[in-house]
C-alpha cells in the first residue's frame, strides 16, 4: 500500500535560508552574512537589549502563573502598542476608534488581518510594492487573495518611481487592498517623503482603496514618533484602515514572536464589531497568543526608566545602522571606486539595493566569503567594525572587475 504521503512535492526552498545554510558550510575565516534579515551589533551577535533582560528578570521573580491569555492579548499590552504607533495623545485612541490584537509577530499580524479582509471583501485583490518583503505575496496568498505588485523602486534613482506608484494606485478599483510599508522598505531601504505619504493618503481617499501599513521597523529611522509619519497621516485621514506591527527589531525578540494588529473603524461601536472578528479568527488558529514576550514588551513601555534605557538602546541601534551605512560609503569611495554609492546613505532601516548584479553577488560569494541576496540587498545591521573595510574592499574590486 502506498503512503498518503506518496504525491507530496518538495516546496520550494526558501532562499535566505539556503544562503544561510551556505554561509554556515564556508569554512573561511573572512566569511561575511549580509544576507541576514537581523540586527546585529558591533560584536555580530542579535543583542539582548537590557531593558528587557531587566523586565525579564523582574517578571521571572515573581514567577507568575501562565493562566490563558484574552484571546485578543492583554489589554496592558495592546494599549502600550496603540500608544507607539499613534502617539499617546491620539484623537483616534481617545474616541475608541482603534481596535488592537497582540499577534504572532508582524507576520502573525499580517495573517490576522488578512484572513479578517478575506471574510470581509473576498473578491478585493491585494497589491504589494515592486519588490516587496518576500512573504507579503505568499502570505496573501494563503488566505485566499490574488495578489499584484504596484511599482514602487526606481533602479535608476535608487529611490521611489512615485510618478508610476501614484498613477497605478489611482487606477486601482474601490476596495483594493493596498500593502504600504510603513518606514525603512524591505528589501530597497527607500522609503516614501511625508510629502509623499500625503499624496498616498489623499488617493486612497479619493479611490476608496484599503490601506494596510505594515510597521516592522518602527524607531529604525529617524525615531518612534517620526517613523510613524505614515500611521500618523492615515490617522487623520479620517478613513479606516490596518496597522501591522512587529517588536521582533525594535525590541530584539525575534523568536519571541511579539507582534500587532490595530485597525482603525468609523467609531467606538464599530470597533467593537471589529474587534468580535478579529477574536473569531484568532480563536480558530491559534486561540490566544503567549505570554512571555508580550508581558516584557508592555512591561517597558510602562515603567519609565525601562522605557527610557529602551528608548536609548533603540537609538543605539538605529545610530549604528546609520554609521555603517556611511562608513560603507566613505570606504569605497577612498577605495577609488568611481561608481556613486551614496544613494547607500539615504536609503532608511536595515536593508539596502545596493544596485550589484547577481554575477557580482556570486562573484562576492566565491572570491570573498561575502553573501548577499541575488537581487543585490545587503543588510547594513550585519556590517561592523571589524568586518566593514573587507565588506567595502571587496566590493571595491568586485566593481572594478
Ligand atoms: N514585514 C516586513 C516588511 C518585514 O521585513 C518583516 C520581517 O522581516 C516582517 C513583516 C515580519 O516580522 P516578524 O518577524 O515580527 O514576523
Amino acid at each position: 500500500t502506498s503512503s498518503i504521503f506518496a504525491a507530496v512535492e518538495m516546496a520550494p526552498r526558501d532562499p535566505i535560508l539556503g544562503l544561510n545554510e551556505a554561509y554556515n558550510a564556508d569554512t573561511r575565516a573572512t566569511k561575511v552574512n549580509l544576507g541576514v534579515g537581523v540586527y546585529y551589533d558591533d560584536n555580530g551577535k542579535i543583542p539582548l537589549l537590557a531593558a528587557v533582560k531587566t523586565a525579564e528578570r523582574t517578571r521571572l521573580e515573581t514567577m507568575p502563573p501562565r493562566g490563558y491569555q484574552p484571546i485578543e492579548g492583554p489589554a496592558a499590552y495592546d494599549q502600550a502598542v496603540q500608544k507607539l504607533l499613534f502617539g499617546a495623545d491620539s484623537e483616534l485612541l481617545a474616541a475608541g476608534r482603534v481596535v488592537t490584537a497582540q499577534a504572532l509577530g508582524g507576520t502573525g499580524a499580517l495573517k490576522i488581518g488578512a484572513d479578517f479582509l478575506k471574510r470581509l471583501n473576498p473578491a478585493a485583490k491585494v497589491y504589494i510594492s515592486d519588490p516587496s518583503w518576500e512573504n507579503h505575496r505568499a502570505l496573501f496568498e494563503s488566505a485566499g487573495f490574488e495578489v499584484e505588485n504596484y511599482p514602487y523602486y526606481d533602479a535608476e534613482t535608487r529611490g521611489v518611481n512615485f510618478a508610476g506608484m501614484k498613477s497605478f494606485l489611482q487606477g486601482l478599483p474601490a476596495g483594493s487592498i493596498i500593502v504600504l510599508h510603513a518606514c525603512c522598505h524591505n528589501p530597497t531601504g527607500a522609503d516614501l517623503s511625508d510629502a509623499q505619504w500625503v499624496e498616498v493618503v489623499e488617493v486612497c481617499r479619493e479611490k476608496g482603496l484599503v490601506p494596510f501599513l505594515d510597521m516592522a521597523y518602527q524607531g529604525f529611522a529617524d525615531g518612534i514618533d517620526a517613523d510613524a509619519v505614515a500611521v500618523r497621516l492615515f490617522s487623520t485621514s479620517g478613513l479606516q484602515f490596518f496597522v501591522s506591527s512587529s517588536f521582533s527589531k525594535s525590541f530584539s525578540l525575534y523568536g519571541e514572536r511579539v507582534g500587532a494588529l490595530s485597525v482603525v473603524t468609523a467609531s467606538k461601536e464599530e470597533s467593537a464589531r471589529v474587534l468580535s472578528q478579529l477574536k473569531r479568527v484568532i480563536r480558530t488558529n491559534y486561540s490566544n497568543p503567549p505570554i512571555h514576550g508580550g508581558a516584557v514588551v508592555a512591561a517597558v513601555l510602562s515603567n519609565p526608566e525601562l522605557r527610557q534605557l529602551w528608548e536609548d538602546e533603540l537609538a543605539g541601534m538605529r545610530d549604528r545602522i546609520r554609521a555603517m551605512r556611511t562608513g560603507l560609503v566613505e570606504q569605497l569611495k577612498a577605495k577609488g571606486v568611481a561608481q556613486d554609492f551614496s544613494f547607500v546613505a539615504a536609503q532608511r532601516g536595515m536593508f539596502s539595493y545596493t544596485g550589484l548584479s547577481a554575477a557580482q553577488v556570486e562573484t562576492l560569494k566565491n572570491d570573498f566569503g561575502i553573501y548577499a541576496v541575488s537581487t543585490g540587498r545587503i543588510c547594513l545591521a550585519a556590517l561592523n567594525s571589524g568586518n566593514i573595510g573587507y565588506v567595502a574592499e571587496s566590493i571595491a574590486q568586485v566593481v572594478k572587475g
